[in-house]
Order: structure tokens, then sequence, then C-alpha cells
């Protein structure tokens, strides 16, 4: 492929091709408590699926990360960070990097302002107990941004977010109140399209063998490093952390260093790299202003 398809990547630190930041969103049982309120206290075999994120699948990811020599980025919501903090201590201890996913995973476009900005609030109180430091990222559960979501976090001083899919390569947000970094991914880099058949969450996929789904994660792996583009997963660790697909996980590791010239990175150190580059000039990014509509466009016609 000699086609350029890519405007206006920036310059990787090193000299690298792209950038890679394997990035997982620690749910845990967030989900059943929040989605089944009442009845998820009964729901044990769900519960024990998910569960299975912090208490197998992290340290499993977390040995992975070490072998390989690659960081990882943890978004992990505040209940789950204080329900696991052997998990979020193991993460944190090896320099992963934990970031902020609500409080139990509301999306964030159902909750009122005041809502929204309480389990913000909750959540970062909740990242800093754990670790000392408040989180540089957000990435919204569920992909569910709200038009509040980007003036909350300047407001908060996060320096990036994680929750869209607007490009192939970082981006600004402008919010009200200043901007942010936009870290984009895509649903292709997701894996609960991958594996997922949870009668639960009304998601029922066929599961696919691990080297089919990687197929899907290599791909956009490699056009990322041909043409000079950030590759952000949306991993679970209850998904991708079980057996046989982290076995797969390591062969694509394999192939990503085989590559060569990729910076691996946690997301926190790619803001920080974009920021830097804007600051001094070096490189000018895409800009757009949040939210992208003030109402609802009226159709011409009523079908
Ligand atoms: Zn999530």
């Amino acid at each position: 492929m000699s086609l350029d398809l890519l405007d206006n990547p920036p310059p990787w630190p090193g000299g690298a091709r792209c950038a890679v930041a394997l990035t997982f969103d620690m749910d845990a049982e967030s989900l059943v408590h929040l989605r089944h309120g009442a009845a998820a206290p009964g729901m044990i075999g769900a519960s024990s699926a998910l569960r299975y994120g912090p208490r197998i699948a992290v340290p499993r990811l977390a040995r992975i990360a070490r072998a390989y020599d690659v960081p990882l980025t943890v978004y992990i919501p505040g209940w789950c960070v204080e329900t696991y903090p052997d998990t979020v201590r193991l993460l944190a201890g090896e320099g992963h990097e934990i970031g902020h996913h609500g409080w139990l995973h509301e999306r964030p476009n159902t909750l009122s302002p005041a809502d929204e900005a309480t389990v913000l609030l909750r959540g970062i109180e909740a990242i800093e107990q754990a670790t000392g430091a408040r989180p540089r990222g957000y990435r919204a559960p569920a992909y569910a941004m709200s038009a509040e979501t980007g003036r909350l976090l300047v407001a908060e001083g996060f320096a990036y977010d994680a929750s869209l899919l607007g490009d192939d390569v970082p981006y600004m947000l402008d919010c009200a109140g200043g901007s942010l970094v936009e870290l984009p991914s895509d649903y292709a880099l997701d894996d609960w399209p991958q594996y997922v058949h949870m009668g639960e969450f009304s998601m029922a996929m066929p599961i696919r063998a691990p080297e089919r789904a990687m197929e899907v994660f290599r791909a956009e792996f490699d056009a990322a490093h041909r043409h000079g583009g950030l590759w952000v997963s949306v991993f679970h660790p209850f998904v991708s952390g079980r057996l046989a697909r982290a076995e797969a996980l390591c062969g694509l590791i394999e192939h990503m260093q085989a590559a060569g010239d990729v910076w691996f990175a946690t997301m926190a150190e790619i803001a920080g790299h974009v920021a830097g580059l804007v600051e001094r000039g070096e490189w000018t990014p895409r800009r757009e202003a949040l939210p992208f509509w003030s109402a609802p466009v009226e159709p011409l016609v009523t079908p």
C-alpha cells in the first residue's frame, strides 16, 4: 500500500511509525449492579464471569505486560477501585495508568448535569485515594459521553478523553472552558463484538476464535503502522484476559514488536506528547467543538 490515506499524522517520539496503547476497561460487577439493581445479588453466574476480570485476568495481563515490557492503561469505575483495592494496587505499583470510568459504570448521557458531576468527583476521589494521584484521563462508560462531559473534564483538570471515535490520530476537543486531547479508538478495537455472549446485557454475539478476533485487531495495527496512526484497544479484562485470548494477545504484541518502530505508551504519555507538540508549535491537530448539536435537526418531511 503506497497510497497516502492518512492526513496529518503527528510525529511520534523517537521517529516511531505509530503509537500503541493497550487499554482495558475493568468494569467488574459494576455492570450487573447498575443494570439489574435489586436482582444483581442473585445473578451469581454473570457476576462470576465479571469478577474474573479483577481476580484472574488483571494479574495475568500484568504478567504479560511485564514479560513484553509494555505499559497498560486501565479505566476503572470508582466503585470497582474501592471493591478491588489489591487489583488497583498491583496495576499502579507496576507503573500502569489508572483512568476514570465513572462510579458504577453510569452512562453520562443518561444523567443530569448535577448527577454527572457527582459521579465524576466520586470517581476521581476513589482513584486519588487508591493511587495517590488524580486520574489524567477519562473514558465514558459505553461510549456514552454527554453534552456536559467535556466541560466537566476540563474543569477538573483532565488532560485527555478516550471516549470517542472521530479520527485515526489524536485531535483536540474544544469544550466550554477549555480544550482536551482526544485519543480516539474504534468499535473494531473493542473486544465485546468479538467475544461477549451474555444475555444479561442483551449481547448475543457468536463467539469468535481468538485468531479471528486478532485478525481484526491486527489489521487495525498494520494500517496504523503503515500510515502513522494511533492504535488504542478497548479491551476488557474479563473478556480478553481469558486464557486462550490472553495467549492470542501475546501473539499480537509479538507481531507489533516484530513490526518495529512502535511507541508503546500509556494514554497519559500519549496525551502529554500531543500537548507538548501543540504547545511547541510542532504539530497542528484537527479540532472539534463539543457538543456537535445544540438542538435536534428538524426533518424536511416526516417519514
Ligand atoms: Zn466499561
